[in-house]
């Protein structure tokens, strides 16, 4: 680990460090050439070399590191380790004895007290990610923690940081005994088929299970719904499991095909009852219009920014005329679920995206009722962008 690096905090941000914001910023480092290696200990002073916090070096998109504690005398050493990942176990205890939800996050980064390490939980495997080369070289200890902590049936990594954007999955597997893919893990009873072996996404968005489960219990029964950018088509079997006439999967990714087709099969839904598209979901809302389709429920569900043949969408921008475009093939008293998981704008401004364009339709809306993250996905009260989840459940009103 090396010796402890002191970091000078530039002064306009020495309040915010001080009052418990874990974020290393770069633009709040005074002496960046002091950082050499990823995974040091840094001490963060002020302009007089006092004490603010201690954390670690690491370079991930959001910044340089993350603050591991306040406490000048805190060591970091195994025994810090143990006692995050404790902490973080005993608060999730209601997930782990519960026997109809067997996937859940375990570690939600600065959450649960280490920004840039997410632990998730599948049925006694587990799922880590590294969002940077200096998280990652506290590895050892972490492993082992989560080893003193839970009973471990084997460990898959994902490095979210080297390479240029990309992922690379080779060594996704680190220990214990390795499960057959698909591993079948449960959601409020439901199944999924997860591979914890391909790639950065395993199937399943689990900071999505409270909207899962509401459109299954609340809003499914005797409609027609519409789930676009639909990925393995979570929401699509929780809404024909809660008795939606039909649902309609649109995804532009040619595996949504198989993996759509998986997810209804592994819970007695039969694929050919439903539909499912690869196709642009802009050209899917052109096509709809032309052929006059209208559905009860439409889903949104778009990444942050994606990019397609014709053009890159990004939600801070282009949110507005993707719900204009649902609203288009909305029946009047239908539902429209917006959802995103953007960082840079909050609620407040999402809101005022639904706002916009049901007044450039001249439409009218009811706000039914809104999710952020489910409680597993922990956040800090100090760190606001880490609570990145917002999704609207719209009516559409007559007239
Ligand atoms: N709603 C999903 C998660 C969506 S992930 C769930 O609940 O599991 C985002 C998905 O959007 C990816 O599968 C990606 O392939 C798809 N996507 C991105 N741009 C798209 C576009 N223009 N048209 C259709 N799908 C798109």
């Amino acid at each position: 680990m090396g010796k402890e690096i002191d970091i000078k905090v530039k002064a306009r941000f020495v309040n915010k460090i001080a009052k418990g914001f874990p974020l290393i910023a770069k633009e709040s480092i005074g002496n960046l050439n002091d950082l050499q290696n990823e995974g040091s200990l840094v001490r963060l002073v002020d302009e007089n070399n006092r004490f603010l916090a201690k954390g670690y070096y690491g370079k991930q998109n959001k910044g340089y590191g993350w603050v591991l504690t306040q406490k000048e005398n805190d060591k970091i050493d195994q025994s810090f380790f143990n006692e995050k990942i404790r902490t973080a176990y005993d608060y999730r205890k209601p997930f782990f004895e519960d026997t109809e939800t067997t996937a859940f996050r375990l570690f939600n980064g600065e959450g649960d007290g280490i920004g840039g390490l997410i632990i998730d939980h599948y049925d006694g495997h587990y799922v880590i990610s590294w969002y940077s080369k200096g998280i990652y070289s506290f590895k050892d200890y972490i492993i082992k923690a989560l080893q003193n902590t839970v009973e471990v049936k084997s460990i898959y990594q994902k490095k979210r940081f080297d390479t240029k954007g990309q992922y690379v999955d080779e060594d996704d597997f680190v220990m214990g005994e390795q499960p057959e893919f698909p591993l079948l893990v449960k959601e409020n009873g439901v199944r999924f088929a997860v591979y914890l072996n391909d790639g950065a996404m395993v199937g399943v968005f689990l900071d999505q299970r409270e909207v899962r489960r509401t459109i299954r219990d609340k809003y499914a029964k005797g409609k027609t719904v519409l789930n676009m950018f639909s990925y393995t088509g979570a929401f699509s079997v929780f809404a024909a499991l809660g008795g939606s006439v039909k649902t309609t999967s649109v995804d532009l990714a040619n595996r949504s095909l198989p993996k759509t087709i998986e997810q209804f099969s592994v819970n007695e839904i039969d694929p050919e009852t439903q539909n499912i598209v690869v196709m642009d979901v802009f050209k899917y809302f052109k096509y709809a219009v032309k052929k006059a389709l209208k559905f009860d429920m439409v889903i949104l569900d778009p990444p942050s920014f994606a990019k397609s043949k014709k053009f890159t969408f990004s939600a801070g921008k282009d949110y507005t005329n993707l719900l204009k475009d649902a609203i288009s093939i909305t029946e009047d008293n239908g539902v429209i679920i917006a959802s995103t998981n953007c960082s840079t704008f909050d609620m407040k401004k999402f809101k005022s995206f639904i706002e916009a364009a049901f007044r450039e339709m001249n439409g009218k809306y009811e706000l039914m009722e809104e999710f952020s993250l489910p409680t597993d996905f922990k956040t800090s009260s100090d760190y606001k962008e880490g609570n990145y989840l917002k999704v609207v459940f719209i009516k559409k009103i007559n007239g």
